[in-house]
């Protein structure tokens, strides 16, 4: 769904042609130009030659019904991969805001397929669409957004705000800033606009290691941005918007996740100048590269950050045997 064309096609009609168009598209979620009887038969006819509504996906349910990955065509041949999460009080979509990432870290297989490109502002609503229409019968909608799929956002900057825009302005989506969570690696550049921005949307670093060595081993963007001038970064942003910050730490067997590195993200995270944050322990999906820490040493891992009355979270495992955990995502480009 390009927006930009659909602004182009309805050039010389009526302004409130659009409003009805928003209406029909993203409220009532009309799939078929031919469906929507308030607009004249020749402009239907125009509509549907020049912008299609249908969004071709393949879909795969994960056993326990919770977790929904869809595989979106794009006009190029090449594939997105976007993903709900059903909890009991909301619909969450993990989106996509590149094919493939150029970040290559060590534990993700998006990583290991490359950079294709960056999404569209449009095919990243899409996603958000694709899924609305999927719960639609349930009368249910997607509530809350995470940028956790392939890609970095803040190396696609432009879209993925403008993509957020859309989806917290209220003729289209109408999902709250704060319901909308951006996790990157640290690209400082990204933070630093971010904190300038006039939205309440969430932020997440992802982390996943103690100390500069062991972040450049498996996360090669922090030779680029070092561990400590992406915290130095991260105190900024707490400071100018009072928000609190996620710090995402992915465990891996043997890599790590030992009582050192614990002790060591400990003292790290104290020593910020705000307290203003949390950290998220992710339980490792396999890839084929690296294996999962035992609930033991995550339970170990954690009462170390606890005791430093570090506030501390664990991520339900979404997705697993459809692949569609986080770092999963890749097949459908592989
Ligand atoms: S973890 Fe994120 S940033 Fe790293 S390679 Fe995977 S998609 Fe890219």
């Amino acid at each position: 769904m390009d927006l930009t064309n659909l602004e182009k096609a309805l050039k010389g009609e009526p302004d409130f042609r659009l409003k009805q168009i928003k209406r029909a598209i993203f409220k009532d979620l009309v799939n078929d130009w031919d469906k929507i009887m308030v607009l004249p038969l020749t402009l239907r006819q125009k509509l549907n030659q020049e912008l299609s509504l249908e969004i071709k996906a393949e879909v795969f349910t994960s056993n326990d019904n919770k977790t929904i990955k869809a595989l979106i065509d794009l006009k190029d041949g090449l594939k997105t991969e976007t993903v709900l999460m059903r909890y009991s009080d909301r619909n969450t979509a993990c989106l996509s805001s590149m094919v493939g990432c150029p970040l290559a870290c060590e534990f993700c297989a998006t990583g290991k397929m490359g950079f294709k490109r960056n999404l569209t502002i449009g095919e990243i609503i899409e996603q958000v669409l694709f899924f609305n229409r999927f719960l639609k019968n349930e009368n249910q909608k997607v509530n809350s957004i995470v940028f956790m799929g392939m890609g970095e956002p803040f190396l696609n900057y432009d879209n993925v705000l403008g993509a957020i825009r859309i989806l917290n302005d209220e003729d289209y989506f109408n999902i709250g800033a704060r319901h909308i969570s951006i996790s990157t690696v640290g690209i400082i550049e990204g933070i630093e606009k971010l904190a300038k921005e006039s939205l309440q949307v969430n932020l997440a670093i992802s982390l996943h290691a103690p100390n500069e060595e062991l972040r450049s081993k498996i996360m090669p963007i922090n030779k680029k941005y070092p561990l400590i001038e992406v915290l130095r970064t991260v105190e900024d942003y707490m400071k100018a918007t009072h928000r609190k910050i996620m710090f995402e730490y992915v465990m891996i067997k043997d890599v790590n996740d030992s009582l050192e590195n614990a002790n060591e993200l400990a003292i790290l995270l104290s020593g910020l100048k705000s307290s203003i944050f949390m950290v998220n322990l992710i339980s490792y999906n396999p890839t084929g590269i690296f294996k999962a820490s035992s609930s033991e040493r995550i339970k170990n891992f954690k009462a170390v950050l606890e005791k430093s009355n570090i506030e501390v979270v664990q991520r339900y495992k979404f997705g697993v045997s459809i692949k569609a955990a986080c770092g999963q995502l890749a097949s459908g480009n592989q």
